[in-house]
């Protein structure tokens, strides 16, 4: 496996099935994963970003074998997931989006069941030295349902660590989680990640892949629209834009190339009069953009400005028909 990815996915496909409503309407199928494609490097934090019904758990509940893929190829570890199922399964750990515990276990039960389940000899698991890692040592013995949400989302980790997958997977690992819990999880995947595993996780926040993540992909409506490490991608996050309302048309400005300048990242008429300029925060202010179009001879009127953010990217990623 040396310089291969951990995960391979090539021009994956799905589209669920088409429902059955009342009086026998059929609705097509549900178009979630459009033909995705990405790389998940060895020994990274690899961030999988993008909004409710972006195709997220669709694509890891497909390495999870728990949804058949309608086509495309998934390679796990250099195992293909229709070739090689059980050396795929058996090369990650899937933390689901979805807390389920059978509530009459212990956190031990729950893990020296998952050791059987893998066929793990007793001599070689590791329940209690897990319980340890994710800070569960002294729930050892508790019923599943007495722990609190963070807990139990702990737990999860250390069950899909059970067979030392070289690939952990989380699926909004931090959704509905206070900031405390989140930010222990945060250092649980960081140590994890420093003693050799891959960590692929899904979210929706942006600053949380930013936290975390090297490199981060952005799905939304299932395609990828963007896979870059983390640090350009922010980048692209660090824009501004203000918008100014002046009191007379801007066509002829623009077309005279009045706002091509460096520091000017993009600008869009908006309206005749009002155009939307695009700008790094770090290099500009507001301010210099105001002075510039009064330097124009225009009156300003009315000025907004607003940060750019995952949906500026988002935008400027789809070319505005995200
Ligand atoms: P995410 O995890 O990014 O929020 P999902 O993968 O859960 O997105 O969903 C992607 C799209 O597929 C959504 O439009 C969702 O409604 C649809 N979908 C998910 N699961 C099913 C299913 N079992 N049957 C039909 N459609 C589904
Ligand atoms: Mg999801």
């Amino acid at each position: 496996m040396t310089g291969e990815p951990a995960i391979r996915i090539d021009n994956l496909v799905k589209r669920y099935a088409p429902a059955k409503g009342a009086k026998g309407t059929v609705t097509e199928g549900k178009l979630a994963l459009g033909g995705v494609s990405f790389d998940v490097p060895q020994g990274s934090i690899f961030g999988l970003l993008g909004p409710n019904g972006a195709g997220k758990s669709t694509l890891i509940n497909i390495m999870a074998g728990l949804v058949n893929k309608t086509s495309g190829s998934v390679e796990i570890w250099g195992f293909d997931i229709d070739r090689h199922r059980r050396n795929a399964s058996r090369s990650i750990g899937i933390v689901p989006q979805e807390i389920v515990f059978d509530p009459f276990f212990t956190p031990f039960e729950v893990l020296e069941n998952q050791a059987g389940f893998y066929g793990i000899p007793a001599a070689l698991r590791r329940s209690e030295a897990l319980l340890e890692a994710v800070r569960l040592a002294d729930k050892r013995d508790a019923y599943a349902r007495t722990l609190s949400g963070g807990m139990k989302r702990r737990l999860l980790v250390a069950k899909a660590m059970v067979h030392s997958p070289p690939i952990l997977v989380l699926d909004e690992p931090t959704a509905g989680v206070d900031v405390d819990l989140r930010r222990q999880l945060w250092e649980l995947v960081a140590e994890l990640n420093r003693e050799g595993v891959t960590v692929v996780l899904t979210t929706h926040y942006l600053e949380e892949a930013e936290e975390l993540c090297d490199r981060i992909a952005i799905i939304n409506h299932g395609r990828v629209i963007a896979d870059k490490p983390t640090r350009e991608l922010v980048d692209m996050a660090r824009e501004k834009v203000v918008e100014v309302t002046v009191d007379r048309e801007l066509a002829e400005a623009v077309d005279q190339g009045a706002f091509a300048r460096d520091f000017i990242l993009r600008s869009e008429l908006v309206e005749p009069n009002r155009i939307a300029l695009t700008y790094d925060r770090d290099r500009v202010s507001a301010g210099q953009m105001l002075n510039h179009v009064q330097q124009l001879g225009f009156t300003v009127e009315d000025v907004t400005t607003r940060e750019a953010d995952l949906e500026d990217v988002f935008v400027q990623l789809t070319g505005g028909g995200a």
